[in-house]
């Protein structure tokens, strides 16, 4: 019998998978039970040959309604900041450790809930096989979901945001906050304090011959 813990979208993968393909095959994953309640599978979202890969949790509320990764508040906060950085939109692909959104409810909302680790695990393949036909030049890990699933258990964010980590994964890989963070600051000072970090640290990706 298979265990929960052991599921894995694995055998999902298409042998020669293309983008378009891994999405499509995506599309109908049940490996692990969060297919039951979120609306869809929210695949990674850029061009083939993106130089910069952008690494979230999971999508949330407005990505599970849209099936498209980074379009609710937090990545309109993305946007921006790239912008602000410097950083050409259409060289970078955005996407989630964990490809269905994972929510509790409270009162109507639906209120965002973390992958356990076994969830983490099985959604994993997926993202190893976007970096795999991808090859960016640079992964940035947004938030520690993302920098523990990648970077290690032991990683925190809160020590090293912002510096360049050896892994087999890319060239230069980075941690930084995830956007959700700065938007739910406590209050306007400090956001926008922690908002100038969010850009400060996506300046340091800079591609090499821009
Ligand atoms: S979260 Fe990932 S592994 Fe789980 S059902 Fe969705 S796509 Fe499959």
């Amino acid at each position: 019998m298979v265990k929960k813990s052991d599921k894995s979208a694995a055998p999902l993968i298409p042998e020669k998978p293309t983008l378009p393909s891994l999405r499509e095959a995506a599309r109908d994953c049940k490996a692990c039970d969060l297919w039951k309640s979120g609306t869809q599978t929210v695949f990674g979202e850029g061009g083939r040959r993106a130089r910069i890969i952008f690494v979230g949790e999971q999508p949330g509320h407005e990505e599970d309604l849209s099936g498209k990764p980074f379009v609710g508040p937090a990545g309109r906060l993305l946007d921006q900041a790239l912008e602000e950085a410097g950083i050409d939109r259409s060289q970078t692909y955005v996407t989630n450790v964990v490809k269905h959104f994972k929510w509790e409810p409270r009162g109507k909302r639906r209120i965002h809930a973390k992958p356990n680790a076994a969830e983490i695990a099985a959604c994993r393949p997926w993202l190893e096989a976007e970096i795999s036909l991808i090859q960016p030049e640079v992964i940035v890990c947004l938030g520690a979901t993302s920098a523990q699933a990648l970077l290690g258990k032991q990683f925190r964010v809160s020590r090293s945001r912002g510096e360049f980590v050896k892994s087999s994964l890319a060239p230069r890989v980075m941690a930084t906050v995830h956007p959700s963070s700065v938007l739910r600051a406590p209050d306007d000072e400090t956001r926008r304090v922690e908002r100038q970090r969010f850009i400060d640290d996506l300046k340091k990706i800079k591609l090499i011959d821009d």
